[in-house]
């Protein structure tokens, strides 16, 4: 049996062993996908190895540390410098990035967009700035303090702190921080919140399976919106293709995905 697993610090939460578990079971897969809690990132390889695990995906706070461990990262992940997923391929570590663009077809059903503003400046904002800019759209960051704009400016995105942003016209309004989270917290203070959702076009919340208070500005603002629900799903329909080697259609692998939402 093929034994999938995913790690991170907390990981308790996570949906991701019931929406890969519904897939193997609906496509008579013998495999099956379990959590780890793991606190020392280091011994993310070696824990790896030591479970002969086939793959697994990595979420906060590893996916940095996933990249440094891997033996051969392959497409986007090389640039974002962050994996979420890690697939055994003859016996070497192969890294992925599934989040970028599960987000892209997250977003799909907004039609064609031309700009985007991201709040946040993680390891989210990474994935999401250079997968939209890859798809044509033109991606600006803006994050509440400066430390972590300069991996923006190195890959030529604008990125902005509060103190010196200027409220502009931007298709799609993106929350990536983690305010709203765990707290009730805006992404932005209020007013500059309010100067760019009154111009935009729709808004996204990565943030999943709550309210955050940014959506219900979004929604004061009578945007179309979406919560992270559709990223988490597409980045998990692209991670479990992995798994299967590609030899499972991505259609195939989204129906049960999506009907685990409903368990
Ligand atoms: P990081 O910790 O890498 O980055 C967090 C960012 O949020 C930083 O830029 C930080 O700013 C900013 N921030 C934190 N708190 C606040 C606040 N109160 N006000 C303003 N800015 C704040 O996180 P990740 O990028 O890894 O994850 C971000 C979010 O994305 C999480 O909520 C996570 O759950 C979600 N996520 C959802 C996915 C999905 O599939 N739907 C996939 C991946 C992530 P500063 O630099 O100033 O500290």
């Amino acid at each position: 049996m093929n034994v999938f697993t995913i790690f991170g610090d907390p990981v308790s939460h996570s949906r991701s062993p019931l929406m890969h578990n519904a897939v193997f079971k609906t496509l008579g897969i013998d495999a099956c996908y379990t959590r780890t809690h793991l606190t020392d990132g280091s011994q993310l390889r070696n824990v790896f190895m030591a479970k002969a695990l086939s793959g697994a995906n990595v979420t906060v706070p590893h996916k940095e540390t996933a990249y440094l461990q891997c033996d051969e990262v392959r497409g986007i992940a090389a640039t974002i410098k962050a994996v979420n997923t890690l697939v055994l391929e003859k016996g070497r570590l192969i890294g992925y990035n599934t989040d970028a663009e599960g987000f892209v077809r997250a977003i799909e059903s907004f039609g064609p967009l031309t700009s985007a503003l991201i709040l946040g400046a993680g390891g989210t904002a990474r994935a999401l700035s250079i997968a939209l800019r890859a798809r044509g759209i033109e991606a600006s960051v803006l994050n509440r303090s400066r430390a972590r704009l300069e991996y923006f400016q190195n890959e030529g995105i604008a990125s902005y702190a509060w103190d010196d942003f200027l409220p502009a016209p931007y298709d799609m309004i993106i929350n990536t921080t983690s305010a709203g989270l765990s707290d009730n917290e805006l992404p932005l203070p209020a007013p500059l919140l309010d100067a760019i959702l009154s111009r935009a076009r729709c808004a996204v919340d990565v943030i999943y399976g709550k309210e955050t208070p940014f959506l219900r500005e979004v929604k004061a603002h009578e945007l179309p919106y979406k919560d992270g629900s559709d990223m988490l799903l597409q980045q998990g329909v692209l991670a479990n293709r992995l798994f299967l080697r590609d030899l499972v259609s991505l259609d195939e692998i989204e129906g049960p995905m999506k009907r685990s939402f409903l368990l």
